[in-house]
């Protein structure tokens, strides 16, 4: 009786640890899909905002295109 209750209770870690292996593999799938979001930044002339790959980055700030950039810069450079 001893012994049957020991096989018993053996078979069932057995199926426990198979089973949590399975899911410990779709979990993995699952972390490999990660999610791509672009960090989106405001154009300092037009208020736009764009990916920050696509900014034009100028010190702290950003820019939607290189036209937007030069007419800042102008406006706030040296105006004293
Ligand atoms: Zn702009």
């Amino acid at each position: 009786m001893f012994r049957t209750l020991i096989i018993v209770a053996a078979a069932v870690l057995v199926f426990l640890i198979i089973k949590n292996r399975l899911n410990g593999k779709n979990l993995q799938r699952q972390n490999t899909q990660s999610t791509k979001t672009d960090i989106m930044v405001k154009c300092q002339c037009c208020d736009t905002y764009i990916p920050r790959k696509e900014a034009i980055i100028s010190g702290t700030n950003n820019f939607c295109c290189p036209q937007h950039e030069r007419d800042w810069e102008k406006d706030h450079s040296n105006s004293d």
